[in-house]
């Protein structure tokens, strides 16, 4: 069997299944967060009864990130109506934006986009945060009601976005019925070379594939060359395996994920047994690619959809009204690190946007420094506009008054992962998928630029 089918078989009791199988899966975790949240909670309700009790209250998280630096009344609603609800349910996972448990939400456009304002418990975006709050182990079921739940196969776990009416009915029972997806097999050998990331890694892959070249199917991710991916990149492959139709993506289980899920659960108190699944010899792919990662150059996906593969070498003629870095795929620490290296001392030639996926990564770069500055006045120094409220921001454009959101028919580079029309606001509004080195190199030159032009 596959990684995804080890993981399947035992969340379904049984000693094997195969591709095409239906089964019922024992979930180890459900997500949801304040845009999907209230519709679940509403199917639920109504499946399930008025006063029916989840099936675990430690089991189900709950992190707003999406809607929330908006002054849109019904945006800020939606996290009130998850906390009466955990509050309701007695849930143990809330990471709410205020610290007041009987309180109401209300972001303050007087204050502007770039202050935090938020509370101790806000965690940031939900996949960026489910690991580093401990909810994410090895050989485990995540369903999470957003697509990019994904992003959890770089822990060796079996995790999928799903649609409101399955998520209520796993808020009730904790099971769903599934069917095995077929696997790709993507063997990645070699190292990437200066210059190149994580990002460049995928959008290749998806190049190859196209846009909807993995429906329903697992991308199973191994090699020497995955092995020699630090976390943070793996989780930036595993996340846009959805950008495929991929219904997951997984990586290996190694050292590296031990210590990073072991780290992560003790700190935060979450469960710390799990139990790893590991390649057999017997597994059956339905698609083979393998990838020299030491050939990948920088790469981008052009408008309008993340298939759209080319260089960044080739595309020098595009001029850009706008550069972006954030999302759960590219606004972790290591993102932004590599963003303020190709910055440095320079200045940005565009409108440049900065937004951490995370409240501990703010804090990671308000704190680290190269010699005299913090990363984060570092990017101030070259022209980022850096917010310190964490979140997904313009990522899927939200209310007119998101932060970095395209007001405009703009071209924009971006180190999100989407880019269909209208995914950062306005719907003639062109964004390109690239990583967070050649988002850099782009906001300096103003038109898509090699990030290799500018290592130092
Ligand atoms: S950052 Fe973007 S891709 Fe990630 S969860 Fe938020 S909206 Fe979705």
């Amino acid at each position: 069997m596959t990684l995804t089918e080890k993981i399947l078989a035992r969340a379904a009791g049984k000693a094997r299944v195969e591709a095409g199988d239906n089964v019922w899966v024992q979930a180890d975790v459900l997500m949801t967060h304040d845009v999907c949240g209230p519709g679940t909670i509403g199917v639920f309700k109504r499946e399930f009864g008025k006063n029916a009790k989840v099936w675990s209250r430690d089991r189900i998280v709950i992190i707003p990130d999406h809607y929330i630096f908006t002054a849109d009344s019904k945006s800020n609603r939606n996290v009130d109506i998850l906390r009466d609800f955990v509050r309701e349910q007695g849930l143990t996972y809330f990471y709410d934006v205020i610290d007041e448990p009987n309180g109401h939400w209300v972001f303050d456009p007087s204050k502007g986009n770039l202050k935090k304002q938020f509370g101790s418990r806000y965690a940031g975006v939900c996949h960026t945060a489910l690991p580093q709050k401990g909810h994410t182990r090895p050989g485990e079921v995540l369903f999470g009601t957003d697509s990019h739940t994904c992003m959890a196969g770089a822990f060796n776990e079996f995790a999928t976005g799903i649609g409101n009416t399955d998520a209520g009915f796993v808020m009730g029972t904790g099971k769903l019925l599934l069917k095995v997806p077929e696997t790709m097999h993507f063997r990645l050998e070699g190292k990437l070379q200066p210059g190149v990331m994580a990002k460049d890694v995928i959008l290749h892959c998806i190049g190859e594939i196209g846009f909807d070249g993995a429906t329903y199917r697992a991308m199973q991710f191994d090699g020497d060359g995955a092995l020699s991916l630090s976390m943070d990149d793996r989780m930036t492959i595993a996340n846009m395996a959805i950008e495929a139709g991929g219904k997951n993506g997984i990586f290996e289980f190694d050292a590296q994920t031990q210590a990073m899920v072991d780290y992560r659960c003790k700190l935060n108190g979450t469960k710390s047994a799990y139990e790893p699944v590991f390649r057999d010899k017997d597994e059956k792919f339905v698609y083979e690619l393998v990838v020299d990662l030491s050939k990948l150059e920088p790469t981008v996906a052009c408008h309008p959809d993340p298939g759209q593969r080319k260089l960044a070498r080739q595309l020098g003629h595009v001029k850009l009204d706008r550069a972006y870095i954030g999302s759960c795929t590219g606004g972790k620490t290591s993102d932004f690190l590599e963003f303020a290296r190709v910055l440095r001392g320079k200045r940005v030639a565009i409108d440049t946007f900065g937004v951490p996926a995370t409240p501990e990564i703010v804090h990671d770069l308000q704190t680290a420094r190269w010699e005299d500055k913090t990363i984060w006045d570092i990017l101030i120094s070259a022209g980022v506009q850096m917010t310190e409220n964490a979140g997904c921001a313009a990522c899927l454009g939200g209310p007119v008054d998101t932060f970095g959101r395209m007001n405009a028919p703009l071209k924009c580079i971006s180190a999100t992962n989407r880019n269909f029309p209208g995914r950062m606001g306005h719907k003639e509004s062109q964004v390109f998928l690239a990583s967070p080195a050649t988002v850099a190199a782009s906001a300096l030159t103003g038109k898509i630029t090699d990030p290799r032009d500018y290592l130092s």
